[in-house]
């Protein structure tokens, strides 16, 4: 059995740290613990130690611990590829969207939003390594998109999203980060939220500026898919 709670405090610990490192305040990041392929008992532990933001990638595993958990304070974040026809049920069940990579996507999600919820909180998914197999808007893209997002009355644009590729060292791993941040400092200052760091480089996000980590191996274990 993974034990949920010890790794949750040695996560939290480490954003603590590296908040200190970056003479940022603890309270300037956000823990979202990435729970896909993982059964439910596990969230429900994280959600016993108090964690209520979860991410997830797949559509059909994510609906079953939706369905099952079903909790007020609980919010679901969705951070998979997205494929057109999986958006209705996207923005019919998930509060938090961090991959709206397309014009495409962000229009279907604004359309199929339910009108009893509130618009759907999203991050635009920068490439920001320009790599031919990510989805994501390229840097020069970006400027437009968020003017487009912004005039989408059912979507709440938070800021900006990226999922580099693996770097080895912190010096390494910081360049994409900071990238990202320049991106947003450019185009989306009123929108300053930033998804970035996962459980090998949340130090190096988090000097960077990272608002949101987004943490799964070092939560819930190694996964056999990812
Ligand atoms: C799986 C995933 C994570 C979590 O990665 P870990 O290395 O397990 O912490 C974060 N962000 C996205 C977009 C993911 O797909």
């Amino acid at each position: 059995m993974i034990d949920v709670d010890g790794n949750l405090n040695r996560v939290r610990t480490r954003i603590r740290e590296a908040c200190i490192a970056a003479g940022r305040s603890e309270e300037s990041v956000q823990l979202l613990a990435v729970s896909k392929t993982k059964p439910t008992p596990l969230v429900e532990a994280a959600l016993q130690q108090g964690q209520v933001h979860f991410g997830e990638n797949y559509l059909q595993d994510a609906l079953t611990k939706i369905e099952s958990i079903n909790h007020p304070d609980v919010e679901w974040h969705f951070i998979g590829a997205i494929q057109s026809n999986k958006t209705r049920q996207i923005a019919e069940h998930f509060d938090w969207v961090h991959t709206v990579g397309s014009s495409k996507v962000a229009r279907r999600l604004n359309d199929q939003r339910p009108e009893n919820k509130p618009p759907i909180k999203v991050f635009l998914q920068v490439n920001i390594d320009q790599d031919e197999a990510k989805s994501g808007f390229l840097d020069t893209e970006i400027e437009a998109a968020i003017a487009e997002v912004k005039a989408l009355p059912r979507l709440d644009l938070q800021g900006l999203m990226t999922l580099p590729r693996q770097r080895q060292t912190t010096l390494e791993q910081r360049q994409p980060f900071a990238a990202l941040r320049n991106l947003q400092l450019t185009h989306c200052k009123d929108q300053n939220e930033l998804s970035m760091g996962m459980s090998g480089d949340l130090e190096a996000a988090i000097l960077e500026g990272a608002t949101w980590v987004r943490i799964g191996t070092d939560i819930f274990g190694a996964r056999s898919q990812s």
